[in-house]
């Protein structure tokens, strides 16, 4: 959960991780030589896109899985696609989730490129096939079509991986557009609206919650913490990388 105290019934948050326990058969296993059935993105380069900052804070900060001793992460070597299912999209949408995309993408070097509009619905199943390689939905939904938006809770995010691998395939974000929009109409509401898209976009690459009051990954929101705390920067930063998926 993420909200923004009693006075707001904003914000957020649920986190999604769906860890797939689904073993590849023996058959596909040898097939793909032991490895875990994801292709190479045909836009993947050999070197990452780009590097993480060199962070000066350091703060608390938690990652959603872990696989021996390191984050599970995206790819920093290749983009990660997104499309968008703007059904209940808020006023300036377009531009609030390009802001936040732009701001992960400062802290961690990861890419992402927008593919598009779809009118795909927000599903737990979404990237229950191990090596999915769906792009990452972000759907501006509300409690009628995802129970889990009901209360307080204005978006869920999360990614997937497969069992064992350091390397998520896919995610989702879901945004609860008519409470978003109650908050865009209060003082400050962009930036407050901004920063519940940027920490589902957070737990989108990887970082779980902090018990901590002024990081913006703290499962429940504050005013005026609507940016990246230290100890979020400094998670963000370990998320990107400069090591490639091998394929
Ligand atoms: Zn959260």
């Amino acid at each position: 959960m993420f909200s923004l105290g009693r006075r707001a019934t904003a914000a957020v948050t649920m986190v999604v991780v769906v860890i797939l326990g689904v073993s590849l058969a023996p058959t596909i296993e040898a097939r793909l030589g032991g490895g875990i059935g994801f292709d190479r993105p045909v836009d993947a380069s050999a070197e990452p896109l780009a590097l993480p900052p060199q962070v000066q804070t350091t703060g608390p900060h938690e990652f959603l899985r872990e696989v021996d001793g390191e984050p599970v992460r995206y790819d920093p070597c290749a983009p990660i696609h997104v499309v968008v299912n703007p059904r209940t999209a808020i006023e300036g949408a377009d531009e609030m989730l390009q802001q936040a995309l732009d701001s992960v993408t400062a802290a961690t070097g990861l890419t992402f490129v927008q593919d598009g509009v779809t009118d795909e619905a927000p599903s737990d199943q979404r990237g229950s096939v191990p090596g999915s390689q769906d792009p990452v939905l972000i759907a501006w939904s509300d409690p009628d079509e995802v129970e889990a938006l009901e209360g307080s809770v204005a978006g869920i995010g999360g990614s997937v991986s497969t069992r064992g691998s350091p390397w998520f395939d896919t995610g989702a974000v879901t945004l609860d557009g008519p409470q978003l929009a109650d908050v865009l109409r209060r003082p400050g509401g962009w930036v407050s609206a901004r920063g519940v898209v940027l920490h589902e976009l957070g737990h989108l690459v990887g970082l779980g919650h902090v018990d901590a009051e002024d990081e913006l990954m703290a499962p429940r929101g504050r005013p005026g913490i609507d940016d990246w705390g230290p100890g979020d920067r400094e998670g963000l930063a370990a998320l990107g990388g400069d090591a490639c998926r091998e394929y």
